[in-house]
């Protein structure tokens, strides 16, 4: 069976074909992404209209390419998927639309897929696929949440951030820094040529005795220390950058063990765009094998937004029967939900 993914969330349009047969795990055959990251620095973030607009331009050629690129044709592809949600509104509706438009015209039915689900199960698409049940450390640019994961569907909310998300932490900070939008991959890339104990920042929650967490006292904190080093930011922007990513990577990682602790298991996924951080990485890796715990990444090119993350979601619940073909729509009106927790997947 051929699954044809649509990811249109945010600001990057993403399109992959993945194959599902049987019990094995679904493959990606071939994916391709554009990102609008170059259309958004001059506003420092995302502009939802400018983002919509662009998802139409963008998607039918890149699912030209998928099709190219696997050499198959639209006529073969059994399933559409999109990200129903969450995400902007205009953005979603671009991907839904097309989805359902493709369905219709190839009478095939249409999926709509959870965007954090995509996240979650990417790593499935790695060289190291893990098994289920894990420890899921999600964190992107608009979450951060420890879950149990017990299998396709069955997710159980740990903890989450209680105000910003992990990657807004490295972003917002970024800004402040003078380091453009998204901000996260230049921080820690300056980080390493960083003290990161040159500051004192605050690791927020970290004594909490549960598995939330909260990043915007750091952001504050990163502002009135730059505040204070007023023209002498520039010579130890690199010690602020790494003290950032110090605090934020510390409060990730005792959290992760404390999730695992309490949860017995031996196994962690991380997946979201601050996954393909280096020191979260290396610190979550070093911890682990101390515990005898196994950790699972996805692919560093599939950590953020990503069209295979949507078939490789979508190909999962089919195969499981969890929610698949019932929930694939036979019909091509659509919805889509800019605000959608994953606990209501249930
Ligand atoms: P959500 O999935 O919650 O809707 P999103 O789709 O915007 O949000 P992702 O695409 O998963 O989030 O990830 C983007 C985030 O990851 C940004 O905040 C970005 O700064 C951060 N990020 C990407 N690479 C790195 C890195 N190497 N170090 C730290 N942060 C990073
Ligand atoms: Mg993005
Ligand atoms: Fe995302």
């Amino acid at each position: 069976m051929l699954i044809l993914g649509i990811e249109s969330s945010c600001d990057e349009t993403g399109v992959a074909l993945v194959r599902s047969d049987g019990q094995a795990l679904p493959t990606l055959l071939s994916h391709a992404l554009y990102s609008q990251v170059a259309m958004h620095v001059a506003y420092g973030g995302v502009v939802p209209e400018l983002a919509s607009r662009d998802h139409i331009r963008r998607v039918i050629p890149l699912a030209r390419e998928v099709m190219a690129e696997a050499q198959r044709t639209l006529q073969d592809v059994d399933v559409v998927a999109y990200t129903r949600g969450p995400g902007l509104a205009g953005a979603l509706l671009v991907g839904a639309g097309v989805a359902c438009a493709l369905g219709a015209a190839l009478n095939k039915p249409v999926l709509g897929v959870h965007h954090l689900e995509g996240h979650l199960l990417s790593p499935f698409l790695s060289e190291d696929p893990p098994e289920f049940p894990f420890v899921a450390l999600l964190v992107s640019g608009g979450h951060t949440q420890l879950m149990r994961v017990d299998g396709v569907g069955r997710y159980e909310l740990l903890g989450e951030t209680i105000d910003d998300a992990a990657g807004e932490a490295f972003d917002k900070s970024a800004k402040l820094m003078g380091l453009g939008y998204p901000g996260g991959p230049a921080l820690s890339k300056l980080a390493e040529q960083g003290d990161p104990a040159a500051f004192k920042l605050p690791r927020p929650l970290l004594h909490s005795g549960n598995l939330d967490f909260s990043f915007a006292g750091l952001k504050t904190a990163v502002m009135t220390q730059a505040k204070k080093l007023g023209g002498d930011l520039e010579v130890r922007k690199a010690d602020l950058a790494a003290s950032t990513e110090a605090a934020i990577v510390e409060v990730l990682l005792k959290k992760s063990l404390t999730a695992l602790r309490e949860t017995g298991l031996k196994r962690l996924v991380v997946a979201g765009g601050v996954g393909a951080n280096r020191h979260l990485r290396e610190q979550l890796n070093a911890a682990c094998k101390r515990q005898s715990v196994r950790v699972h990444y996805p692919e560093l090119h599939l950590c953020t937004d990503n069209g295979a993350m949507i078939a490789m979601a979508a190909a999962m619940r089919l195969q499981s029967g969890e929610g698949g073909m019932a929930q694939a729509q036979p019909r091509y009106s659509f919805d889509v939900k800019p605000r959608w927790p994953l606990a209501e997947l249930a």
